[in-house]
């Protein structure tokens, strides 16, 4: 019983290590999506910077807008006035307020023509970034669907392992499976290992005593873990390293 025990970790140990090969394969994926990808979302930032730019310099352009027709209409309110004065001190004072008006609005004219063609030339350099954008998001998208799909290939045969090891844990239980968990979950990739032709563990090949040798080539019911590192030791002869 025992045997059949050791013989199912064998294989779950086999399957674990090849689970984990693979998700450090999958893993290695992640840089090169990465690097893939780098020429589109570097232009893609640059597009938004500028989209933000341009947004900033319309808000700047309807609040000038805005003041420029408030001084509009109180100019045409002053104007009205300047024909209502009743003394000479009065028309001064409005006439003064009207060619400081006048002297304000042909500056912010002259801005708000600046303005205007900053903001047709940041039009035209956004249109530049987003079609280079959409460029290079076409460019790199064959070779991040192909990355992508290996990827998957991956994650999938990964799926089919770990359907696998489920099936194969099923057969598995008592101290055994609480020595393989323990392990699995330490890391370690050896669990179970034979015996070599001269009575050494197959793991950390430290001799094991004659008597716990005895104890594993008879597949004695109880376990039998090597003094030295701890794995389990199956009647089984462990092939010569390399
Ligand atoms: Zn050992």
């Amino acid at each position: 019983m025992s045997t059949a025990i050791l013989e199912a970790l064998r294989e779950l140990q086999g399957l674990d290590q090849e689970i984990r090969a693979i998700a450090a394969r999958i893993t290695d994926f992640d840089p090169l999506l990465a690097e893939v990808e780098d020429p589109a979302l570097r232009l893609e930032e640059e597009v938004t910077a500028a989209r933000r730019r341009l947004e900033q310099m319309e808000d700047d352009a309807r609040r000038a807008h805005r003041s420029e027709q408030e001084k509009l209409i109180r100019l045409e309110k002053l104007e009205d006035r300047l024909g209502q004065v009743t003394n000479l001190r009065e028309e001064a004072a409005a006439r003064a307020e009207v060619d400081m008006l006048r002297r304000s609005l042909e500056i912010e004219g002259r801005d708000r023509l600046q303005l205007a063609d900053q903001l047709d030339r940041s039009r035209a350099h956004l249109a530049t970034l987003e079609a280079q954008a959409s460029a290079a998001r076409a460019q790199v998208e064959p070779d991040q669907e192909k990355l992508l799909a290996d990827r998957e290939e991956l994650r999938a045969r990964k799926r089919a392992l770990e359907g696998s090891r489920a099936t194969l844990l099923e057969r598995v239980s008592g101290p055994a499976l609480r020595v393989y968990q323990s392990f699995h979950q330490a890391g370690r990739a050896v669990v179970v290992a034979g015996i070599t032709v001269d009575g050494a563990c197959g793991s950390c090949f430290n001799v094991v005593p004659l008597q716990l040798q005895n104890e594993v080539r008879r597949g004695s019911d109880t376990l039998v873990r090597c003094e030295a590192c701890g794995v389990l030791l199956a009647g089984i002869l462990e092939e010569a390293e390399g």
